[in-house]
């Protein structure tokens, strides 16, 4: 595509981004499923009642703000891709600390939700935020780094012992993985506590040669929330961003 097209076609969609994220909210009520997160709101996010919203997805999802932070830690400065961005936990703490974010979600009740959110926290004007299919986005995309949180198929994934990579959605850990190293070897994954972890070890071998690779235990005080595996430069601390 020409370049004027193309940038004629990032207008667009930043326009349609705009305008969806300034319609007017139906602000869902919570639900009992929904209560438990609820109170530790202030764990997700400390601005909580500075004017954050969520819908029910939201809150079974979105990553705990010390957690994002700590992601946002390895990301050292450049550009971010928020492949499954959510409500924008992550989105928010990578904009806090790098230069410049690019948030996709399929979802575009999910965009205005993280457009809002990172109003509350200042940083909007530092996340592109992208309505589409991070598969279909993925090749004509360019970042310093990558951040996957796929869905990991809400709170049922705690039901099972070992969570294989088979279980993420909307494809296997192993495609979308693949689909991110044609962005960057430097890849972050939030993944389920219970994760298989001999299987995200696998994926760095999927490079040639094979990826660092380290994996963390994430928490929120005491509690397990899930599994970060960083990739690449990510895993030593920062990007190689030549
Ligand atoms: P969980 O199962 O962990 O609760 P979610 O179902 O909330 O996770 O999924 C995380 C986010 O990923 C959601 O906001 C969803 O809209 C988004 N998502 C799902 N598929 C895609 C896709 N192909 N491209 C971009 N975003 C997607």
């Amino acid at each position: 595509m020409a370049r004027s097209a193309r940038s004629k076609k990032r207008k667009r969609s930043k326009q349609r981004v705009k305008a969806i994220a300034e319609e007017p909210f139906n602000e869902e009520p919570v639900g009992p499923l929904v209560e438990k997160y609820w109170l530790q709101r202030y764990s997700l996010f400390s601005r909580y009642d500075e004017g954050i919203k969520m819908d029910e997805e939201g809150w079974f999802s979105v990553t705990p703000e010390n957690i994002a932070m700590n992601h946002a830690q390895r990301c050292g400065g450049g550009s971010v891709i928020d492949g499954f961005t959510g409500v924008g936990g992550n989105a928010i703490q990578f904009a806090r600390m790098c230069y410049h974010v690019v948030a996709i979600d399929i979802d575009p009740r999910k965009v205005q939700l993280a457009y809002n959110n990172a109003k509350v926290y200042g940083v909007e004007d530092y996340i592109d935020f992208v309505i589409g299919d991070f598969f279909k986005l993925a090749t004509s995309l360019k970042g310093d780094a990558v951040f996957l949180s796929p869905p990991w198929g809400g709170p049922a994934y705690r039901t099972v012992e070992n969570f294989t990579l088979d279980l993420l959605k909307p494809k296997d850990g192993y495609s979308i993985f693949q689909v991110a190293q044609k962005i960057t070897p430097n890849i972050i994954m939030f993944l389920p506590r219970n994760v298989d972890l001999q299987q995200v070890e696998e994926l760095s071998w999927l490079s040639s040669p094979p990826l660092n690779i380290e994996i963390e235990e994430s928490y929120v005080h005491c509690n397990l929330k899930g599994t970060t595996a960083y990739f690449g430069g990510t895993a030593l601390g920062k990007p190689d961003v030549s």
